[in-house]
This record gives C-alpha cells, sequence and structure tokens, in this order.
C-alpha cells in the first residue's frame, strides 16, 4: 500500500514538473523552395480572440535551413485555439490541436511547413558580389584607357616601364635642345660660363619653366 501511494505521489509530481508544452515546427520557405533564412515567425492575434492572446507576441527565428521550431506552453483546455502565424508581412492561420500533434513524454508536436508567397529577396551577398564585380571592371577599364593613352607617347612608354621620362630643356644660349639636369654642365662647358653664374641661369629658366608633372 505504501508503494502504490509512493507511486502515485510520483506520478503527479512528475505530471506537475514536466508542464506540457505545444511546439508548432517545420520549415519556412519561398515559393521556389529555397530557404527563409533567419527570418521572425511572430504569433499575432485576431481582434478579439481573447483566448489567443496568451499566446500572441511569443516569437522564433527560422534557421540557416529555414527550419523553426516555436514551443508554447499548452494547458488543457488550449486546444482549438486559433492561432495567426506572421512571417514577413504574410500570416498562416494554424489551430491548436493536440489531435493532429504527435505526442512524446507528454509534449505535443505539431508540423507545419510554411510556404511565403513572395519572392526571395536577391541576396545581399549576390548584389555585393556584383556590385564589386561591376566596380573592378570600372577600374580596370579606366587603368586600361589611362595606360594605352600614355602609352601612345614615348615618353608614356618610358614611364610605363619603369623609368621616368628625362626632361629637356632648350640652352637659351645656343638654343638647343638639352636634358634639364646637364643644362649646367653644358653653360660651363660649352659656352664658359662660370660655375656660379651657370647654376644661377639655370635656376632662373627652371623656375620659369612649368615643372612636369
Ligand atoms: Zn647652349
Amino acid at each position: 500500500m505504501r508503494i502504490f501511494n509512493a507511486v502515485i505521489i510520483i506520478v503527479l509530481t512528475s505530471s506537475i514538473v514536466a508542464a506540457d508544452a505545444y511546439t508548432i515546427y517545420g520549415t519556412l520557405k519561398y515559393p521556389n523552395n529555397t530557404a527563409v533564412q533567419y527570418e521572425e515567425i511572430l504569433i499575432e492575434c485576431e481582434p478579439h480572440a481573447y483566448d489567443c492572446a496568451k499566446f500572441s507576441g511569443e516569437s522564433t527565428m527560422s534557421d540557416f535551413g529555414g527550419g523553426y521550431r516555436l514551443e508554447l506552453a499548452y494547458d488543457e483546455g488550449d486546444d482549438g485555439i486559433e492561432l495567426i502565424l506572421s512571417v514577413k508581412g504574410e500570416t498562416f492561420k494554424h489551430k491548436i490541436s493536440i489531435h493532429n500533434a504527435s505526442q512524446s513524454e507528454g509534449d505535443y508536436y505539431s508540423n507545419l511547413n510554411l510556404t511565403l508567397n513572395q519572392d526571395p529577396p536577391v541576396s545581399p551577398l549576390s548584389a555585393g558580389f556584383v556590385c564589386g564585380t561591376l566596380f573592378f571592371i570600372l577600374v580596370f577599364a579606366n587603368v586600361a584607357v589611362k595606360t594605352g593613352r600614355r602609352l601612345m607617347t614615348p615618353e608614356g612608354r618610358q614611364r610605363f616601364q619603369g623609368r621616368s621620362p628625362m626632361p629637356v630643356t632648350t640652352c637659351k644660349i645656343c638654343n638647343g635642345t638639352v636634358r634639364r639636369h646637364l643644362l649646367v654642365r653644358h653653360l660651363i662647358v660649352d659656352h664658359g660660363i662660370p660655375p656660379e653664374d651657370a647654376g644661377a641661369l639655370a635656376g632662373l629658366q627652371f623656375s620659369d619653366e612649368r615643372p612636369d608633372d
């Protein structure tokens, strides 16, 4: 008799401790069968649906594969309550029904796969990829055009090959073309100008000329 009482007590307490749960689970998809990833599934209620109100605001989030689980505390008497599941502005109705749910250790599991009407958004990843690719194409085209233009002149070709072109200048005395860095030497050697004066002359001339870019 004592053992019988103990068993009854254990059964009673365990049923009190393990509050029943009603879990709605399934996958959330777009019409093209791709998963709706990381979207909130929120329970809403019809206006004046007072029995639904205790579930209002319960929410969960779909996972990478579109799977979701929404666990609700279930009491006797909740059977038949109509819930509205709201996802991305679309709504789905679900009536709590333990008869249509599978049962495991006192908890109920109701499978509900949801398919949205809206098409999947363009993934930010692929949008970013397209954008990045376009950007690189534009940059590349710009560089190609600039390089092409540069290569049209001998000076540009020298620059392109990593050689800075050697700027030339005109000697004011003999009107000959002289490389800039050799002008002082040219003035001294070819025109017999004293080094101080040659330096000053060259300096004056360079300050008049526009610097090369
Ligand atoms: Zn000269």
